[in-house]
């Protein structure tokens, strides 16, 4: 069976086809800095993962795009009430982010473009939609897109005409779609940004945040690529939005394939910074739980059905990888030992790679490829008992396990277990200001470390931190 993946744009499961052979373009909407992602958006981010290492595995090159939102409603509010400067806010929030997708063995993307460092891309295209009559400057110099001038608007989320509310406006980042409005593009300065403001056009503002995608995606995969992901809360306002905008100012369309992960929810209500219900990968790992066990839990459920987050799931992660890890060392140690006869080990291999890859190019299928792999362990075992797996059937064995463990990402324990992920990333960054010559952030960082009763060793592999 060929690659298929469920298309939200057209609602129905769909072969998959690249715009360039052998190659994908992927954007995928990335954290907005102003808060230590939960447990939730990194569903989103380990789903993506996936997503990624499949079509690799699968023999696609994949080049990765995912935004980093650093100025928006949010990290301007939040910045301000903390008295620093945006940058400095979100700074420490960019650090936390990847020392998370590490941990998280989220196989990092080839760009992260940075919204505030994207500013001129985002006015040229607002300059485009002006000038094609789609956007329009409004009294305070607040550009807004307007949806009557966009009879396409609503592909995604299938907007009814009565919920269309052209000509009044939203000027919020986040919108409900009971009220869809022309959106902001550009927001002129108001007092509630202080210091945060570029020049435009326009005069002094700011950009929107569905803009910065739409502009950040076009100049790392041009303005037609192959998939777009996210949160199903992305779908509305923001994805629709980027839809408008892009396709509008392009003339062209903007992507073919919109997946979207439904949500991580606790008790059956979506996990939330703004209700409070949720948990940060650092509290999960304080805990005792490793990075490998909560990206099992993230990893194992369909990403279009809701992941129901529980301690009682990470118990049974555990348990799944510790029954990998003990067949992991039986075949390390029969690989040591003369040749078997390989046929059955080679038959059960194969037939595990087939049922696998099958499994992941069905959509996504997680759970039959993750039955297959059990298999595997259970027909291994048994093999194993009967003494029929020694020398090249175990390394067979085990070659199979490796590839399959280039999508999943689980079968390594974690070497840097114990180590927190926040004082990771105070490491991560006292490295990067070392590099930077930034010699007196970077001593700062490891005073900071050592209040905290960790220090750093530089070590000829680089540097190592332990507990005092
Ligand atoms: P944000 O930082 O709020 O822009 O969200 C980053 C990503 O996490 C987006 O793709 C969201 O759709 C996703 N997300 C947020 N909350 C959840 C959740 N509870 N479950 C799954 N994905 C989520
Ligand atoms: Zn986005």
């Amino acid at each position: 069976m060929a690659l298929a993946f469920t298309n939200s744009l057209t609602r129905t499961k769909e072969p998959f086809v690249s715009i360039r052979p052998g190659e994908v373009g992927l954007y995928t909407c990335g954290p907005t800095v102003y808060n230590i992602a939960h447990i939730g958006n990194f569903r989103a981010y380990v789903f993506e993962d996936l997503l990624k290492r499949t079509l690799q595995f699968c023999g696609y090159r994949v080049r990765h795009v995912m935004n980093l939102t650093d100025v928006d409603d949010k990290t301007i509010r939040d910045s301000r009430a903390a008295g620093l400067s945006l940058n400095e806010f979100t700074q420490r929030f960019k650090d936390a982010f990847f020392a998370d997708t590490k941990v998280l063995r989220i196989a990092p993307a080839d760009v992260y473009p940075e919204a505030t460092a994207h500013i001129p891309e985002m006015i040229t295209l607002i300059q485009a939609l002006i000038d094609k009559g789609i956007a329009y400057r409004a009294e305070d110099g607040s550009v807004y897109f307007s949806i009557a001038r966009w009879p396409n608007y609503g592909q995604l989320v299938h907007i009814e005409a009565e919920q269309m509310r052209p000509g009044t406006r939203v000027s919020h980042d986040e919108y409900a779609k009971e009220s869809v409005a022309d959106f902001a593009l550009w927001k002129s300065w108001s007092e509630d940004d202080g210091d945060v403001a570029w020049d435009s056009p326009w005069g002094r503002g700011r950009p929107g945040w569905h803009i910065e995608c739409s502009a950040m995606s076009a100049r790392y995969l041009g303005p037609h690529f192959d998939i777009h992901c996210g949160g199903v809360d992305n779908m509305f306002p923001h994805h629709e939005d980027e839809i408008a905008q892009s396709e509008a100012a392009n003339g062209c369309q903007f992507v073919n394939v919109w997946m979207h992960c439904a949500h991580l929810v606790v008790d059956g209500v979506k996990m939330s910074k703004s209700l409070g219900n949720f948990h940060t990968l650092r509290d999960v790992l304080q805990r005792g739980w490793s990075g490998r066990e909560v990206r099992y839990v993230l990893l194992a459920t369909h990403y279009r059905q809701s992941l129901n987050f529980s301690f009682r799931a990470c118990e049974d992660a555990r348990a799944a990888l510790q029954r990998l890890d003990a067949f992991r060392e039986r075949l390390l140690e029969a690989a040591r030992l003369p040749d078997s006869d390989t046929a059955a080990a080679a038959a059960a291999a194969q037939a595990a790679e087939a049922g696998f890859r099958a499994a992941l190019e069905d959509d996504l299928n997680i759970s039959a490829a993750l039955a297959t792999l059990f298999d595997l362990v259970r027909e291994g075992n048994r093999l194993l008992d009967a003494g029929a797996v020694a020398g090249a059937a175990a390394k067979a064995i085990l070659g199979t396990l490796e590839r399959f463990d280039s999508v999943l990402a689980v079968m390594t324990p974690d070497e840097d277990a114990g180590v927190p992920a926040d004082i990771q990333a105070l490491a991560d960054a006292r490295q990067a200001a070392r590099k930077a010559k930034d010699f007196a952030r970077a001593d700062q960082l490891r005073d900071q470390l050592a209040a905290a009763g960790w220090v750093i060793e530089d070590t000829p592999k680089g540097p190592r931190v332990r507990r005092r």
